[in-house]
């Protein structure tokens, strides 16, 4: 636990603290990219800790929100068809389609294994030749590597009952739809570390020069979002908006070489329909042609049933910092993690789950 310890150390946590606050002349708004740093933020009690002096708005970095609900029902559809059987991580399970989960769909019958990796997916197939196995894609870049590993796996083993419901998404397209509403809050952003592990993050630098927001590249642990809180508020405090990067124990400024690689190879970006967003232009990932075998979606027909969306559900409105979970009026009464509205209150990175969890204020009685 060395290295966790280190960057949980509460006397350094407190003097970044203390320097934040004398640094900050006035409150700030700044916005999470990534669920996961969602969660830490409220688990550590950082957001709290910053009341008055930083707003943390939270934003579309969670993959399961935003899968969009045409795929959950395919997926739902797919699992309920004889001899196939759908592959997802055990996250999508409860997020509700149109009219049911995949979860709803097991229980009553239906054939949904949840696997650990893309590869457990491709194992399923080959114990499985009289079964056709599809594994549902999710992930921001993060996860796609190991997507295009399993596809390439399966073309080297020759397994032919193996496709994708590809749902990948693209993190900046997503930063990039968000500050173009006329009505946005974000005043600088927390780069998702884990994505630009991946990524690297010299694509930022047209993204702040065009929008002029300072845009920080910050890790999960308490001592590297204080840190990466801590380096927007000194930009905004000097009237700067530069890249820089606070998580660089991990990311290098052109990511993982081999990953970028193995993503290009076997995918390229599509326009994609987000979960409460619409369709984001360059917004997602698609298998290239030549390996359009793999795609569930050409494999397998799909009924032309309507998408019914709640609307009662305001992920959009959370997932773009324009509200508190809290101030969703389902939130804790009728949406919680064991009756969910929608994805953010079910997913492991879901904003709504993490105040539900690390900041509930409302009686769960009422
Ligand atoms: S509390 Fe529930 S209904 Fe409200 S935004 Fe979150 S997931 Fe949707």
């Amino acid at each position: 636990m060395k290295y966790l310890d280190e960057y949980r150390d509460p006397a350094a946590a407190q003097r970044l603290l203390a320097e934040i606050r004398k640094t900050a002349t006035r409150r700030w708004t700044l916005m999470e990219v990534c669920g996961g740093q969602t969660h830490s933020l409220l688990r550590h009690g950082i957001a709290a800790e910053l009341e008055g002096t930083v707003e943390l708005i939270h934003g579309p970095g969670c993959p399961v929100c935003v899968t969009s609900q045409v795929d959950i029902d395919f997926a739902c559809e797919l699992a309920q068809r004889e001899d196939m059987i759908l592959a997802s991580f055990g996250d999508m399970l409860r997020v509700p389609g149109s009219e049911r989960s995949l979860l709803d769909v097991r229980t009553a019958g239906g054939q949904v294994q949840v696997v650990y990796s893309p590869l457990d997916a491709v194992r399923l197939a080959q114990k499985n030749p009289q079964r056709q196995i599809v594994f549902f894609a999710v992930g921001f870049e993060t996860t796609a590597p190991a997507t295009a590993l399993a596809v390439r796996q399966a073309e080297r083993d020759g397994v032919q009952n193996f496709s994708l419901l590809v749902s990948h998404v693209r993190v900046q397209p997503a930063m990039e739809s968000l500050v173009k509403t006329p009505d946005h809050r974000v005043q600088a952003f927390l780069a998702a570390g884990h994505v630009c592990t991946v990524m690297g993050y010299e694509s930022y630098e047209s993204f702040v020069e065009r929008y002029q927001l300072p845009v920080v590249v910050t890790g999960f642990e308490p001592l590297d979002l204080l840190e990466g809180i801590l380096a927007c508020v000194r930009q905004l405090e000097q009237g700067q908006a530069r890249l820089e990067n606070c998580y660089a124990r991990a990311v290098q400024a052109a990511g993982n070489r081999a990953a970028r690689d193995l993503v290009q190879e076997i995918y390229q970006i599509n326009d994609r329909t987000w979960r409460g967003f619409g369709v984001i232009s360059r917004g997602g990932l698609e298998l290239r042609p030549e390996w359009s075998h793999f795609d569930a979606r050409l494999r397998f027909e799909k009924s032309e049933l309507p998408v019914l969306e709640n609307d009662a559900c305001r992920s959009y409105d959370v997932m773009t910092g324009q509200l508190k979970p809290t101030d969703c009026p389902e939130f804790g009464k009728r949406c919680s993690p064991d009756s969910p509205l929608g994805a953010p209150m079910v997913s492991s990175e879901g904003a709504c789950a993490a105040y539900y969890r690390y900041a509930m204020p409302v009686d769960h009685t009422t």
